[in-house]
């Protein structure tokens, strides 16, 4: 394969907050993707930068008597200690306010200005009379216009859940200065999207060439709608003074580019100083950042930006002389312990908490790879699965394999390992831990270029418990005891097959656990850096085994949330969601929102199937609760606790077909893990009436 030349980059954290486990899930998969590439000897550039502009900074920093170039100053120092904690290598860590980011931003605008895809015109907002500021609606609560609860935000109702517009608020207030806001017009500078040229190049850019995954894909194709329709609104990139950003030019300083046109940019900004800063030749700017060369650029974002990735960027850079994104991937959300983060629960966890809990950041790097996968689904943290998961996979199975064949091989053979002479390598049966790795490793390196790295972990944990399995079968131990030249020659071969195949391992795993691998190299006299040719070198000899993981104990887990748990404290203006990273968004993008329905996508995520109760029971203690065992046929059997005591004696239910949400993430309860959901109907009048199929519905068939 030809050297790839590739710019990757993540999306660029808020400078208002820590970093919490839900950043880290983009930071890890972006990491590990380019680690991975690296091995493989591709050139790669990794950068990304601090997200500094807009009003909640500006009001952050006022709040806290500081200027708001202080605040990010602080708040940089802060990411970047937590992304080196984690191991994300960033080659260039920078922030949106600098001067590349100002010089790029400006050429771009006057780019798209001189191409007549700049627009003016008067919109009406809310204004903060006593402040002298336009609101983002975030700043604007008020009684919900829906059920009437107070302090609601400008944008949604978090007692009924109700979306509407901040005009729609009854008794509005300003919550920068508690002022009843006032509605005023200026001026705003648009970017033409709706111009047939954007259009047209939108169609073509989402559409084709793969830019986008398939879900994705389908989603700007409902943004976009049909030819014609004229769907696309032009986009709003100008605020009005106070802000914190760059003025855009000819203004006074009166009109500010909205940070999301500068944030994107400074990718750009980040890799140019990254350049220009380590000398590495003007020559790249050119051919990463401009048009018609056979570079790559990869974006890593959340799924709540993709309107901004793969619309209003690509769109902006097409339009002003530079290259569009190459691939832009998208990630679900974490939820922790199947539900959103939460301060009370203490799962809103912050990076920096993990590290001084003393928690191993490898762990959850090696979590989140295991479920990680190519699509937009979310993935959990289930607590008490991290604490199995890691034990087992990769102290109970990886880990294992060195600490126990390095003990024979030093103590008996001075360390020196048998290499697989010419005959016997390759050959399955003379060493298989060695031989089949090599296998597994290839599958995990296709899995990786996908971005399935759940996929390889699998493949390469599967074949630690072979390994493991094979030097069980062997017995050492026994082997050790017996001093005939045969017994000696099966231990030192045993042994030797299991840490050369374990060093095989070491190379697939070495993108997730950077550290650890490194420790291992040194111990079998590996080449360093890591490289995926050297993958079969034969491995010689090893140094008396060291300490390399210790296991999770769950009670580093529990004081991990308790810390947590007391690190709340109001927040000033609180980001309305807790995972995103575009906490700035100000809601000015209608067509962002979620539409009411959903698409038979979503519905079809839902793997619903029916179930026979095999069995049923009270459970001591809990007064809602029944106890059921499902035979979901080709799944097995599930265990399942449904709030459906008050309705049905046990002994009626045993034998019946119902329908279970079968894909529902287990969830630890009080009297153990609940690994479904039975459906059933209820209704304002008491009663609950669980759901049966018609006669003939198989346990196992899917409900669709
Ligand atoms: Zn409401």
């Amino acid at each position: 394969m030809p050297r790839r030349r590739i710019l990757v980059t993540s999306a660029l954290p808020y400078a208002n907050g820590a970093i919490h486990l839900g950043h880290l899930v983009e930071y890890i998969q972006t990491d590990i993707w380019v680690r991975f590439q690296r091995m493989q000897g591709h050139e790669v550039h990794y950068v990304g930068a601090d997200d500094t502009h807009g009003t909640p900074v500006m009001l952050r920093a006022e709040s806290e008597g500081l200027t708001p170039e202080q605040l990010i100053e602080r708040v940089w120092k802060e990411h970047d200690r937590d992304f080196k904690n984690f191991s994300v290598g960033f080659d260039n860590y920078y922030s949106t306010h600098s001067p590349e980011n100002r010089a790029l931003c400006e050429e771009i605008y006057g780019k798209l200005e001189q191409s007549g895809l700049i627009t003016k015109r008067p919109v009406e907002q809310f204004y903060d009379p006593v402040k002298a500021m336009f609101l983002p609606d975030r700043f604007i609560k008020g009684e919900c216009p829906k059920c009437g609860a107070k302090d609601q935000y400008g944008d949604s109702c978090e007692v009924c859940g109700a979306t509407y517009s901040p005009t729609e608020l009854k008794n509005p207030y300003s919550t920068v200065s508690g002022a009843e806001p006032v509605r005023k017009s200026s001026e705003h500078h648009f970017f033409k999207l709706s111009d047939p040229r954007c259009e047209g190049f939108l169609r073509r850019y989402t559409q084709g060439e793969g830019h986008l995954q398939s879900e994705a894909a389908n989603k700007m194709k409902e943004w976009l709608g049909e030819a014609g329709e004229g769907k696309l609104s032009d986009w709003d990139i100008s605020r009005d003074a106070p802000y914190f950003g760059f003025p855009i030019p000819g203004t006074d300083e009166k009109k500010f580019f909205y940070v999301w046109l500068d944030a994107p940019v400074g990718y750009f900004a980040s890799f140019t100083h990254h350049v220009r800063s380590k000398k590495l030749g003007e020559h790249l700017l050119q051919d990463f950042l401009r048009p018609g060369s056979h570079t790559e650029m990869v974006h890593f974002i959340g799924k709540d930006i993709l309107y901004f990735h793969a619309l209003f960027w690509p769109a902006m850079l097409e339009h002003a002389g530079f290259r569009t994104p190459s691939k832009v991937f998208a990630h679900g959300f974490l939820t922790v312990n199947g539900e959103k983060m939460s301060k009370s629960r203490g799962t809103f966890i912050t990076a920096n908490s993990f590290i001084e809990q003393g928690l191993n950041p490898e762990w959850l790097r090696y979590y989140y790879a295991a479920k990680l996968g190519p699509t937009m689904e979310d993935i959990d943290l289930n607590l008490d699965d991290f604490v199995a998961r890691v034990n087992s996979d990769l102290v109970g199975k990886f880990i294992n394999i060195l600490s126990r064949a390095s003990g024979f091989v030093v103590k008996h053979f001075d360390g020196q390992l048998l290499e697989p002479t010419p005959d016997m390598q390759g050959k399955e049966v003379s060493w298989p831990a060695t031989f089949r790795a090599i296998a597994a490793a290839e599958e995990a390196k296709e899995a990786y270029e996908g971005r399935e790295y759940g996929k390889a972990m699998r493949a390469i944990m599967r074949h630690a418990d072979r390994i493991n399995e094979l030097f069980d079968a062997a017995k050492p131990w026994e082997l050790a005891k017996k001093n005939d030249a045969e017994s000696r020659n099966l231990l030192h071969t045993v042994c030797s097959d299991c840490i050369s195949g374990f060093k095989v391992l070491t190379y697939a795993l070495a993108p997730i656990l950077p550290v650890t691998s490194e420790r291992i190299a040194k111990l079998l006299n590996l080449p360093l850096p890591l490289k995926w040719v050297n993958i079969d070198l034969p491995c010689k000899k090893t140094l008396p085994y060291e300490h390399l993981m210790t296991r999770v104990d769950a009670k580093q887990i529990t004081a991990l949330t308790e810390v947590n748990k007391e690190s709340l404290k109001p927040a000033a203006p609180a980001p309305h969601s807790q995972q995103r990273h575009a906490q700035h968004q100000e809601n000015a993008v209608e067509a962002a929102t979620e539409p009411a329905t959903i698409s038979i996508d979503d519905f079809t995520k839902i793997d619903l199937r029916i179930a026979r109760i095999a069995n049923a029971e009270h459970v001591e203690g809990a007064d809602k609760l029944l106890k059921l065992t499902l035979d979901v046929g080709e799944l097995g059997t599930k265990q399942v606790f449904a709030g459906i005591k008050s309705a049905y004696d046990p002994a009626t239910l045993v034998g019946r077909l119902t329908v279970v949400v079968a894909n529902l993430a287990p969830r630890k309860m009080k009297f153990g893990m609940s690994e479904g959901m039975v459906l059933a109907a209820s209704g304002d009048a008491p009663g609950l009436f669980i759901l049966s199929p018609d006669s003939g519905a198989q346990p196992g068939m899917r409900v669709k």
